[in-house]
């Protein structure tokens, strides 16, 4: 039997048990060198490769190998082929992460010129089955930037860490390697701005600028789909960026492959780097999770509490911040910690109703309620001062409850564009995670959101 005919038959194998993204991320550009004296060398194109075949697919491959040569005794994996960039050199993961970003102050967390939000951090994001590949992929394209996968493409379901991961990840770069131009958008910003530039014919200038840029983190691709003169634009940035070995980095809520109406010629660009996804935690990580937001927000709860939480909610890490908030919050109001049995209570409703539902006009009605004034005001042409914010607020939840596009937000709330909308969404969203007042008062207006749909 050859080398060749060996490292087939470790392949083939591999291939079986591993999903085909993860394969080919792990396996493309090996070959076995040399056979000799008990010792199997693999080449391999990177460090990064090198590292994951050591640490979790070393028992596997050796397994195979055995079946045919049982003398072997040790397989030594070395960074040889150029194929997928120049090696790197091995360094401890951790160096890369600083550790200052995730006590920097609350407020004013966002990054003017690279639209960063500080508050996302590794520190914070804790790690698990779920998310490793993902997270380990994102750190090591932090560290050799452009070098090592482009695109990195990350996808997984809603309220699993997307957002938080790409984050982490330009602020890692902002923080290590100063001189680099890094901006982060969501592709619906990106879209709004290209449509804004064509109308304002600017559009050159966009593009230039977006060509200077060393790290351009694209969250949310999936929708450009449809978008034939948002998709245009982009591909031609996606090339200029990828000839200039400029790293690229995307999220989404499901594979390239199953993205509907995007073009091949984007799809393929999609998979030519590195795809990672991430899943539904298992129950230690929700539960560590919910344990690193409770120190956060500095938040006592007995440990019954959080494995009752962390047992309950299962598929959204979102849900899972947002019971804890709401617990925070009801404690806030009635200046006492919840025991398992008032945590219990005030779950119950949370839980009994997974898949709340409600209506844009609840919303609304809520919202004006909540802060007195009235429904008129908030969906006319009004310029009172005091409903910009209730209008704002109104805009990010029919958004996040109702899922409205955002030119519908704009239309049902006094016939503002859909760039004003994305901007409400934007502020408030930002504002649930740093401010405390905002985060209670959602809790409190998607209370009344859905008692006013549950009582109706
Ligand atoms: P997505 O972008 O995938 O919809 P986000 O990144 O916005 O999800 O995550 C939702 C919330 O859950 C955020 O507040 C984020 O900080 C938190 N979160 C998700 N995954 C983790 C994790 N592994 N560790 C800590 N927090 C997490
Ligand atoms: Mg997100």
């Amino acid at each position: 039997m050859t080398n060749e005919e060996l490292w087939k038959a470790v392949l083939g194998e591999m291939e079986i048990s591993l999903s085909r993204a993860n394969f080919t991320t792990w396996f493309k550009g090996t070959t076995i060198i040399s056979n000799a004296n008990g010792a199997i060398l693999v080449s391999v194109p990177n460090g990064f490769v090198k590292e994951w075949l050591e640490n979790k697919f070393n028992k596997q491959i050796f397994t195979v190998i055995q079946n045919y040569f049982s003398e072997i005794r040790e397989i030594k994996y070395i960074i040889g082929s150029a194929r997928m960039g120049p090696p790197i050199p091995k360094r401890d993961f951790s160096q890369f992460i600083p550790e200052k970003i995730s006590e920097e102050k609350q407020d004013a967390d966002i990054d003017k010129a690279t639209n960063l939000n500080r508050r996302y951090s590794f520190d914070s994001f804790v790690v698990g089955p779920n998310n490793e590949l993902a997270h380990a992929a994102s750190l090591a394209v932090a560290r050799s930037l452009g070098k090592l996968y482009n695109p990195l493409f990350l996808y997984g379901g809603v309220g699993l860490g997307k957002t938080h991961l790409l984050q982490a990840t330009g602020n890692v770069v902002a923080a290590t390697a100063t001189e680099r131009k890094i901006l982060y958008i969501s592709s619906e910003r990106l879209t709004s701005d290209i449509v804004e530039s064509l109308k304002n014919k600017t559009i050159e200038e966009m593009k230039q600028k977006y060509a200077r840029l060393d790290l351009l983190i694209v969250d949310d691709i999936q929708f450009i789909a449809g978008k034939e003169r948002t998709q245009d634009i982009f591909f031609s940035t996606f090339n200029e960026l990828y000839g200039k070995n400029k790293q690229i980095i995307l999220s989404s809520d499901r594979p390239p492959s199953a993205i509907p109406a995007l073009e091949a010629r984007l799809r393929s660009r999609f998979e030519g780097g590195m795809i990672a996804d991430i899943g539904i935690p298992d129950f230690e990580t929700r539960l560590a999770i919910l344990k690193i937001k409770s120190k956060d927000k500095n938040f006592e709860i007995d440990n019954d509490s959080l494995s009752y939480i962390a047992s309950n909610i299962q598929k959204n890490i979102r849900e899972l911040e947002g019971a804890l908030n709401r617990i925070i919050a009801f404690s806030q109001i009635y200046n006492k910690t919840p025991d398992l049995k008032e945590v219990k209570k005030l779950l119950a409703a949370y839980l009994s109703t997974p898949y709340r539902k409600t209506t844009h006009q609840s919303i609304l009605k809520s919202v004006a309620d909540f802060y007195g004034v009235t429904l008129n005001d908030l969906t006319k042409r009004s310029r009172k001062k005091e409903v910009v914010r209730p209008r704002q607020i109104a805009m990010f939840l029919l958004r996040e409850e109702v899922k409205l596009s955002f030119p519908e937000i704009g239309s049902k709330l006094g016939g503002r564009d859909h760039s004003t909308a994305i901007h409400a969404y934007e502020k408030i969203k930002n504002e649930e995670d740093s401010n405390e007042t905002t985060k209670q008062e959602l809790v409190l207006i998607k209370e009344r959101i859905y008692q006013t749909f549950e009582n109706s």
